[in-house]
């Protein structure tokens, strides 16, 4: 997508670590138009499952705004996993584990029963796919409803690290607006299509 790629390479910064920072319009400053584009790009490269989809699933807080925006087009729910359980959090959930190599730490995502039941085509958004551990979160929990996964769509997938192998590998759907291929030198280079 191309109009992802011009926005990195203008506003994008490399942090230490392998880490693209890029809080000025996807993490913290979100820019409306380039999230509803990448909800239509989603939708224009998942339309033609051959299941339709019901129900977006996400992880908060960044995945929300993308999952929305394609959920817009699909005209669907979009549910998003939480990683804090306030007190108005129905009690009756799913919950799964996701190991945060950035923070070095695993923490727990739960979406309240009521809101994902069995035999929905489910298509999950984020925001970032680096190791897939968020992502593997989110299909336990799928699974553990069981509903069915018809793909995962990601605004920026880290191809230097293992998890779109892994989640490809293991037969999954997976379509990134945008693959960078290294960080290295503070150069942002990109997977061609
Ligand atoms: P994973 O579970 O695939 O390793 O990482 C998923 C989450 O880590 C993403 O949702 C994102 O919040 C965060 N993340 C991983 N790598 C980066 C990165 O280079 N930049 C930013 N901004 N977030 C990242």
């Amino acid at each position: 997508m191309d109009l992802l790629k011009q926005r990195i390479l203008k506003d994008g910064k490399v942090l230490d670590g392998d880490i693209l920072k890029v809080d000025s319009f996807i993490n913290h400053q979100i820019d409306p138009l380039l999230a509803f584009e990448t909800g239509r790009e989603f939708y224009q490269r998942f339309q033609n499952t051959h299941t339709q989809i019901d129900k977006i699933l996400t992880i908060e807080t960044s995945g929300i705004a993308f999952a929305l925006c394609a959920g817009y087009h699909f005209n669907v729910p979009v549910v998003f996993a939480k990683k804090h359980a306030g007190r108005n959090m129905s009690l009756d959930v799913y919950q799964g584990k996701v190991y945060s190599y950035t923070k070095r730490t695993e923490y727990t995502i739960s979406i309240a029963k009521q809101f994902l039941s069995p035999g929905e085509n489910i298509l999950v958004i984020d925001d970032f796919l680096a190791n897939g551990q968020a992502v593997l979160g989110l299909l336990d929990i799928a699974r553990q409803a069981c509903a069915n996964l018809s793909g995962v769509g990601i605004v920026i997938e880290k191809g230097f690290q293992p998890g779109g192998k892994m989640l490809r590998s293991q037969g999954v759907r997976v379509e990134s607006l945008v693959v960078i291929d290294s960080l290295k030198d503070n150069n942002i280079s990109f997977r061609e299509a």
